[in-house]
């Protein structure tokens, strides 16, 4: 069946671990901005080369440079059927936007999947991913940067979505499994079903 889902949370929060599981059990894609931007980056696209350094500096890219990629995204073949999107929207600019090019194809949002987990598990998460993966905005500095934008600007898109009464917040901790079961049951009693 159709799935339209975000899935939205802090930094360190599991979010893109858990939107790729759960699009998988919808088929659907899981797409990331981030992943998006960090591809280009290192493709050496020409919006790799407008994005690096804002991402490296930890600040939001501007609103109408990753809306025109999140709708080019969305008009792909494999998101006709749905599609479960991680860091996009961030903030309510965003959601607005979101909902124009969700109107225009006469579609809704069907959950919006909030992974809770306290700031300072996230800083603990994010400390380990940067020595494990040496991403370059997980620096000390970057990720405090990056969680008070969350704070400011994302968490308030919550709030829109809650008065659609289409949201579902997830307790974040606990093992990947657990997380993964506790998303699932929460779409299924919202009448979604995976297909796997
Ligand atoms: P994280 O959630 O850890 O910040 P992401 O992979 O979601 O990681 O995003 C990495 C960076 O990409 C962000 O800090 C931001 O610079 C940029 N980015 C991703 N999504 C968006 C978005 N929707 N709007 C603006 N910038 C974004």
């Amino acid at each position: 069946m159709t799935a339209r889902l975000l899935i939205v949370g802090p930094q360190g929060s599991g979010k893109g671990t858990q939107g790729v599981r759960i699009a998988q059990a919808f088929l659907v894609p899981a797409i990331s901005t981030g992943d998006v931007f960090r591809a280009n980056i290192s493709e050496g696209t020409e919006l790799g080369r407008q994005v690096q350094a804002i991402i490296e500096a930890g600040n939001l890219v501007p609103d109408a440079l990753t809306s025109e990629v999140v709708r080019d995204r969305l008009a792909q073949d494999d998101a006709a059927a749905g599609f479960l999107l991680d860091g996009y929207p961030r903030n309510l600019a965003q959601v607005a936007d979101l909902d124009a090019f969700l109107d225009a194809r006469g579609e809704t949002l069907d959950a919006v999947i909030e992974l809770d987990v306290a700031r300072e598990e996230s800083i603990a998460r994010l400390t380990k991913r940067a020595e494990e993966q040496g991403r370059t905005d997980d620096t000390a500095d970057v990720i405090a940067h990056r969680l008070s934008i969350y704070e400011s600007e994302t968490a308030p898109i919550l709030g829109v979505y809650r008065e659609r009464g289409i949201v579902d917040a997830i307790d974040g901790v606990g093992t990947l499994d657990e997380i993964t079961e506790r998303i699932l049951v929460a779409l299924i009693a919202r009448g979604l079903s995976p297909e796997a």
